[in-house]
């Protein structure tokens, strides 16, 4: 029977220790908090959004060729039938995403709880590790922040990235990993707020609205995300920000100019625009400019996107000349953010970049370093996009690493 050991109580360590310990494994799981599973708890605003019913290898970021083999050694089904036989009820909501069907996120780690309970499982909290050795005769020695060691025949390193420190997660697994010879690819905070450069951010702090959100990196445009941006005093946030925000960090990192355009009717098709803004104009040609965005942008956004496109709110909208005329449509359906950066991995949900992909066997997360050492969740270089994606990775990883780690 093979000896596991499991560092890091979080979602690809506790799938971990569920696999190993029922492909016969015994297990001991070390938590360096004082409860397993607390980030878990946090995910989907507390509804936990487990998995994407449909998850594509495109949903990630990094090296998309080893998410394609971790998702096919370990796919959707593998994943619902993982949860399914721990006795866990999914529903799937819009855009595929799934959540459990109680809408709790702590459904899913009671049922984690369960799958170990009475397994060959032992749970060590408050068991911080600082070192992982491995020794001449085969075999690791770990050593923990208290000064005590625990060996091991196989070790699997689920301590996660360094988003969200707050969950326990502080980067703590590059540290234990590269004196062994890993390598750390450049790290940034992904799923996160954008910090923008717009003098009208403080009045619009709180504005909701659904836009179509474009990253442009040196003026060409890169990603486009649609949905609900959210106005900050510092920049933009909401769900097509957060989706954008990896590819800006890494973009900043890079030392190019980012800017975020959002167009703020995406539901006009671009051969209506023109025409909508004539009407639009027409209709209030006694009126001042002030009055245009009546009913269709929130008011001091509309005073916002008159000011960018210098368009003054006295000036009669039937009076407006074609060069004011422009610029109202390159505003109204382009107004520009230039990002200066991204908020820390304080706000992120997860990290982009981590240990390079090269370094791990796909199908088994098995270390190509050094035998008998697998790797988990987001501690690799990979990230995914919002909606399930991340946790998805994690669950898979934490499955076939349990697994192969718990092999003769
Ligand atoms: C607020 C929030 C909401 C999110 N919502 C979603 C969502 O709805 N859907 C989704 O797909 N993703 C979501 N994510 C992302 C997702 O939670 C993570 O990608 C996923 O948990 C990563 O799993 P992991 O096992 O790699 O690491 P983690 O879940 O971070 O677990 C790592 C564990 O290791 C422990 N640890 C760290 N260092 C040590 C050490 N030295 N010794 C012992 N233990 C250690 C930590 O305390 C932690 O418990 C969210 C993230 C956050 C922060």
């Amino acid at each position: 029977m093979q000896n596991v050991l499991i560092l890091g109580g979080g979602a690809s360590g506790l799938t971990a220790a569920v696999s190993a310990a029922r492909a016969g494994a015994r297990v001991t799981l070390l938590e360096r908090g004082e409860r397993v599973g607390r980030k878990l708890l946090a995910t989907g605003n507390g509804r936990c959004n487990l998995t994407n019913a449909r998850l594509s290898p495109a949903d990630y970021h990094g090296d998309i060729a080893f998410v394609r083999e971790v998702l096919a050694a370990a796919p959707l089904r593998d994943v619902l039938s993982f949860f399914s036989s721990l006795g866990l009820m999914t529903r799937t909501e819009e855009e595929g995403r799934v959540y459990p069907r109680s809408g709790q996120a702590s459904a899913v780690l009671d049922v984690l709880r369960r799958g170990i309970a009475g397994t060959n499982v032992t749970v060590r909290t408050g068991a911080r590790a600082v070192s992982i050795s491995p020794s001449r005769k085969g075999g690791f020695s770990v050593s923990l922040e208290d000064g005590s060691y625990l060996r091991a025949e196989r070790v699997v390193c689920a301590c996660g990235g360094k988003a969200a420190p707050h969950f326990g997660s502080d980067g703590a697994a590059y540290a234990l990993l590269t004196p062994l010879g890993h390598t750390v690819t450049p790290l940034y905070p992904a799923l996160t707020q954008l910090r923008c450069r717009h003098r009208a951010l403080r009045s619009l702090k709180g504005i909701r609205a659904q836009a179509e959100a474009t990253l442009y990196a040196d003026g060409a445009a890169v990603s486009l995300e649609e949905g609900e941006v959210l106005f900050t005093d510092y920049g933009l946030s909401g769900y097509p920000i957060f989706q954008l925000s990896g590819l800006a960090a890494r973009l900043i990192g890079k030392g190019r100019a980012v800017c975020v355009r959002l167009n703020l009717l995406p539901e006009l098709p671009p051969e209506a625009r023109a025409l909508f803004l004539s009407a639009r104009l027409d209709a209030f040609a006694e009126e001042p400019a002030s009055a245009l965005w009546t009913g269709v942008l929130h008011r001091r956004l509309g005073e916002a996107v008159l000011a960018d496109a210098d368009v003054a709110p006295d000036a009669r909208c039937g009076a407006l000349g074609e060069k004011e005329r422009r610029a109202l449509l390159h505003t109204l359906f382009g107004m520009a953010f230039p990002v200066t950066g991204v908020q820390g991995f304080d706000s992120a949900q997860v990290t982009a970049g981590g240990i390079s992909t090269d370094e791990v066997e796909p199908a088994t997360l098995a270390s190509r370093l050094v035998p008998g050492l697998y790797i988990t969740g987001e501690t690799l270089d990979v990230d995914g996009r919002c909606g399930g994606f991340n946790l998805h990775f994690a669950w898979a990883t934490g499955l076939l690493a349990g697994r192969a780690a718990a092999q003769p």
